[in-house]
């Protein structure tokens, strides 16, 4: 279990600078997701916390000791790193025994270490197969346990289920993140995928250009974001000009209370899609029902506010009746968060398009 800690880190690629001082501070045995677009510099960080790139600028710490910076460059074999990367990690030609055991000397490869971290995956039993044997995802798992097999100081995973389906993503992020826990690893992991984010991490970091937006609690970074731009790339965001006037914002959804104390004056307000009801109440407004996307869970529904803002409304209710072109009234339940107006624009910044791999 280790504390690592990045200060003022920056790294270049020629003109490039894919890391321009970074902030990041990563607990002891937790795990801490970086979270960000593609190209905002996720790689290269882990490139430069595992010792494969030298910093330019800034300084990294592992329990207190410089590993990189300052003239320091601790070479990558001697900073008890162990990297999971997207996939491809296995010798085809060594069993899983052999894969996991890989790392570890003489000693420790005669104690039951193998088979209690392919235990703590879930693939006990499975040291005698050979990789190709194992679908992408119990290789994946294979993969991670070789990572934790020598203890090292900290897990970096890039990616580490992104070459695999939907639907198997969810149990192994999940899986992966108790066996990190069992053995008190301390873990980063990066994604571009808010939703991995959000579900399994102690710690999110939002990266965006090569800089840390924000740091926080999952909760934390979903209700209260920095700014507009991690609002909508986080999660679904409502976001409305408003004027603030003695804690309450005038929006085109009504007066709203306003979360934390907002001096007046003009901001942006962010509302969860959840938020949005529709249930006649005092302050609620007229909507004209746009569309209806069904997602079994939950459901979608676009509407138009009287000044023409389109906004998004999540309903548990599937069936609801929500005609589509029919008036529904509509009102917030809890408070809008207020949010940074745009400052060359004046109006809120806008949300990042959903984006690839
Ligand atoms: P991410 O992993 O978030 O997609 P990367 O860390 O791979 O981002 O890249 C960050 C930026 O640095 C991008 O603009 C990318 O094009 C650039 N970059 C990454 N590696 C190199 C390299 N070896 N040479 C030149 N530019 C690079
Ligand atoms: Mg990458």
């Amino acid at each position: 279990m280790s504390e690592v800690v990045l200060s003022g880190v920056v790294k270049r690629y020629g003109r490039v600078s894919a890391l321009a001082g970074v902030h990041l501070s990563v607990p002891s045995g937790q795990l801490t997701a970086v979270l960000g677009p593609s190209g905002c510099g996720k790689t290269t960080l882990l490139r430069c916390l595992a010792g494969f790139e030298r910093l330019d600028a800034g300084e990294i710490r592992i329990d207190g000791t410089r590993v990189a910076g300052g003239g320091r460059h601790l070479p990558a074999h001697r900073r008890r790193i162990a990297v999971v990367p997207q996939e491809g990690a296995l010798f085809p030609h060594l069993s899983v025994a052999d894969n996991v055991g890989y790392g570890l000397d003489r000693a420790a490869r005669r104690t039951d270490r193998v088979e209690e971290v392919l235990t703590l995956v879930g693939l006990a039993g499975y040291g005698d197969r050979m990789p190709h044997q194992l679908s992408g995802g119990q290789q994946q798992r294979v993969a991670v346990a070789r990572a934790l097999a020598p203890r090292p100081s900290v897990v970096l995973l890039d990616e580490p289920f992104s070459a695999l389906d939907a639907g198997l993503r969810v149990g192994l992020r999940h899986d992966v993140r108790e066996a990190l826990r069992a053995d008190g690893a301390t873990g980063v992991l990066v994604t571009h995928d808010q939703g991995e984010a959000l579900s399994v991490a102690d710690q999110v970091v939002v990266l965006r250009d090569g800089r840390v937006i924000q740091a926080g609690a999952p909760t934390t970074i979903y209700r209260e974001p920095a700014d507009a731009w991690v609002a909508g790339f986080v999660g679904d965001a409502v976001l409305l000009p408003a004027v603030v006037e003695h804690g309450s914002a005038r929006t085109a959804l009504g007066v709203l209370p306003v979360a934390g104390t907002v001096p007046d004056g003009a901001v942006t307000v962010l509302v969860r899609p959840e938020q949005v009801r529709f249930s006649p109440a005092p302050n609620a407004v007229t909507a004209t029902v746009l569309r209806h996307d069904f997602h079994g869970h939950d459901a979608l529904v676009g509407l138009r506010l009287a000044d023409g803002t389109r906004i998004t409304a999540r309903i548990l209710d599937g069936d609801a009746a929500v005609a589509i072109g029919g008036e529904v009234t509509v009102h917030v339940d809890g408070p809008a968060r207020a949010l940074p107006v745009d400052a060359t624009t004046g109006r809120p910044a806008a949300a990042p398009a959903p984006l690839a791999a």
